[in-house]
C-alpha cells in the first residue's frame, strides 16, 4: 500500500491499496475492494475484511459514487456503512467528509483521481474523474474548510496524461467546470487530459496551497493497479483515510 505522510502531520492516517494480496481472480485479482464491478461479491467482503486488517483500522464507511459532486457527512453512527453490503453505502455522493476519530472513510477509484483533505479536525475525501472535475468536485470538497490555507491535501495513483487521450468536448467541459481549467498535452494532434495537474490547479485556486501527489498512473502498471481506461471489466482500489 501507498502511504501519504503528508496528511499524517495532520493526524490522519491515509493508504492506498494496490491490487495485491487479496483473493480475486483475473480479471479482478487480487485484492479487488468494488463490489459493483461484477466480482464475486464473497471475494469483496474477504479483500475488505484483509484491507482493514493490513490497514489496522476499523471497517471503513463507502459512498455509492455518481461521478457527481454530493458530499455526505460520515459521524460516529455511519462508521463502516457500506462495508458489508453495497445497499447499505451512503449516498449517492462522490465526498465524504467527517470529524470524527476513529472513523475511516474510503473512494473505490480505478483510474479516477483519490483526493484526501485535512485539516487538524476535519478530513475530507473525494472521488473524482474528468465528469467529477468537470462539475466542480474539487472546488465543492475544498468549501468544507473555512480555513483552505489551513488545509493538507494528497491526490493517490490515478491515471495519467500519458494514457488519457480525450476528445474536445471533454477539454471544454472541464475548463469550463474544474474551477482551475483543464491542464492538457497535444501529441501528434491528439489531446491528452492530465486530470492530476488539472485537480492540482483546482485546488490551488481554492486556496490549497499545502499538497502532495504521487505521479503514479494507474494504466502504467498492470501488476500495481487496476485501471477502467486499459482493461474494462476490472477491480477497484480503494484510498481510506481516517482522522486517528
Ligand atoms: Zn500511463
Amino acid at each position: 500500500m501507498l502511504t501519504a505522510p503528508a496528511l499524517e502531520r495532520r493526524g490522519v492516517r491515509a493508504a492506498f491499496l494496490e491490487r495485491g494480496g487479496g483473493v480475486s481472480e483475473a480479471p479482478f485479482a487480487s485484492l479487488n475492494l468494488g463490489f459493483r464491478t461484477g466480482d464475486g461479491p464473497d471475494h469483496v467482503l474477504r479483500n475488505r475484511g484483509l484491507a482493514v486488517l493490513a490497514l489496522e483500522t476499523p471497517r471503513f464507511a463507502v459512498a455509492r459514487q455518481a461521478h457527481g459532486t454530493g458530499l455526505v457527512r460520515v459521524p460516529e453512527e455511519a462508521a463502516g456503512a457500506g462495508f458489508d453490503d453495497p445497499a447499505d453505502a451512503l449516498g449517492p455522493a462522490d465526498i465524504l467528509a467527517t470529524s470524527a476519530s476513529g472513523v475511516p472513510v474510503a473512494v473505490l477509484v480505478a483510474d479516477c483521481l483519490p483526493i484526501v483533505l485535512a485539516s487538524d479536525d476535519l478530513l475530507v475525501a473525494a472521488h473524482a474523474g474528468w465528469r467529477g472535475i468537470a462539475g466542480g468536485v474539487v472546488p465543492r470538497a475544498a468549501a468544507e474548510f473555512d480555513d483552505r490555507a489551513g488545509v493538507t491535501a494528497w491526490i493517490g495513483p490515478a491515471i495519467g496524461p500519458c494514457h488519457y487521450d480525450v476528445g474536445p468536448e471533454v477539454v471544454a467541459a472541464v475548463e469550463r467546470g474544474s474551477g482551475g481549467g483543464a491542464v492538457v498535452q497535444r501529441r501528434g494532434g491528439k489531446l491528452a487530459l492530465d486530470l492530476r495537474a488539472t485537480a492540482a490547479r483546482a485546488l490551488q485556486a481554492a486556496g490549497i496551497r499545502d499538497l502532495e501527489m504521487t505521479e503514479l498512473c494507474t494504466a502504467c502498471a498492470p501488476e500495481r493497479f487496476y485501471s477502467h481506461r486499459r482493461d474494462g471489466r476490472t477491480g477497484r482500489h480503494a484510498m481510506v483515510a481516517m482522522r486517528a
